[in-house]
């Protein structure tokens, strides 16, 4: 079955009692039983029935079942926010005396996560460049426990070969953890590509109308320890379970995410194109172009669609504030994947708390814009780009 018939048709575990055709938001906390007897089957994880709706809910487990439907997963769990799935992954992974290797090339709050918090745990993180396979080897010891990417870094838009580094986590018996919100489980098959687990956060293209915070761990089953920690340990004990209500929404995100993705991505080429001409863009980010360097490894990987976030540079921040301000039909905001256009200058804003050699390290540049691209039509997105760019 093709991922978006998938996504509409992943059956219900039960009927509802009315027979909804869509599934149900079970907004309660508590459930029922009949006897002592199956309440304690319940509580003790020898049945699958819901018992409380911080460890268990039915929207939610359904939410669950569409994901690892789609994804071809063995399990997914699903968290009130991006952040919430990949705290709760590497809490599962790490612990005191170990490593994590990854890039300097991170959201902000992971990066802050890895370098800050987690150091205090005695968790220490190795930054490297994920696209240099030796410098990847060298980096890990027997005190690695993972190795960490984003699949397309934002706003650098790096694409490491994950097939690379998912052979030299094999080697070293460690599992490759990709965070693949930039582009969704249903553009490539995480199994064959060799990862262990994604992290995302489902906040972006599957809620799409940034209706709702989420996040999910997509968990292929190859490390059955971690497995049990993440179900177990970080559900119950951390409280990040994810709600009914956003997982309601983020049902409904599910079920039209492959046609908006396809759109938007198809929009994002042809901006990308004619910003690539304009004389005053310095540069453009799109792994979608075939001027990109790491173009042919994006295809290779996720296919033919690049997704919606393209970055370009001009002459400086003053240049870059002047364009955010002159946009009439493109908001300014900080979400991604939203059905409508948005514009962000990240080094003053998502980065802007850091120091200037932090950002300076990272690559997170004062003359970049990123562009979010949405449903709108072609021509009224750029028409708003050409005429804020003309100021
Ligand atoms: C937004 C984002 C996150 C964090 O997700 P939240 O849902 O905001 O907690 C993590 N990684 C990437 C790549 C993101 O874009």
């Amino acid at each position: 079955m093709e991922k978006t018939t998938k996504a509409i048709h992943t059956p219900y575990q039960r009927r509802d009692a009315y027979d909804a055709l869509q599934m149900p938001v079970y907004n309660c906390m508590a459930f029922e039983f009949d006897n002592a007897e199956v309440m304690a089957d319940a509580f003790c994880g020898r049945t699958d029935a819901p018992d409380y709706s911080r460890v268990l809910n039915p929207t939610v487990t359904h939410f669950e079942q569409r994901v690892a439907n789609i994804s071809g997963a063995k399990e997914v769990s699903a968290f009130t926010s991006g952040m919430a799935a990949i705290s709760a992954m590497i809490m599962s992974v790490a612990s005191a005396g170990r490593n994590i290797v990854t890039s300097r090339h991170l959201f902000g709050n992971t990066y802050l996560l890895l370098t800050g918090t987690l150091r205090r745990f005695g968790v220490e993180t190795r930054l490297v460049d994920l696209t240099d396979k030796e410098m990847v080897e060298k980096a890990v010891d027997e005190n690695t426990c993972c190795i960490f990417l984003e699949s397309v870094t934002n706003p650098q838009t790096e694409v490491a070969d994950v097939e690379e580094l998912s052979s030299i986590a094999r080697t070293k018996g460690i599992p490759l953890i990709a965070d693949t919100t930039i582009v969704p489980f249903t553009q490539f098959d995480g199994k064959s590509l060799g990862l262990d687990f994604q992290v995302v956060s489902s906040t972006k293209y599957i809620s799409g109308g940034a209706t709702s915070l989420g996040g999910l761990i997509i968990d292929y089953g190859n490390f059955p320890e971690v497995s049990r920690l993440i179900k177990k340990d970080a559900v119950f004990n951390f409280g990040g379970y994810m709600s009914p209500q956003a997982a309601y929404m983020q049902i409904l995100g599910l079920e039209t995410l492959d046609v908006r993705y396809s759109r938007q991505a198809q929009t994002a080429l042809e901006i990308a194109r004619r910003l690539e001409s304009v004389p005053e863009v310095l540069a453009v980010g799109y792994p979608g172009l075939e001027s990109h360097p790491n173009h042919e490894i994006f295809r290779k990987l996720y296919g033919e669609n690049a997704g919606a976030m393209v970055t370009f540079d001009l002459a400086d921040a003053g240049e870059c504030f002047k364009f955010i301000d002159s946009l009439k039909l493109i908001h300014r905001a900080t979400n991604l994947f939203d059905n409508r256009t948005l514009a962000i200058h990240p080094a003053s804003t998502i980065f802007g708390p850091l120091a200037e050699a932090e950002r300076k390290a990272m690559d997170v540049k004062d003359t970049t814009i990123r562009l979010s691209i949405g449903l709108e039509n072609v021509e009224d997105i750029w028409g708003d780009i050409s005429q804020s760019l003309g100021k």
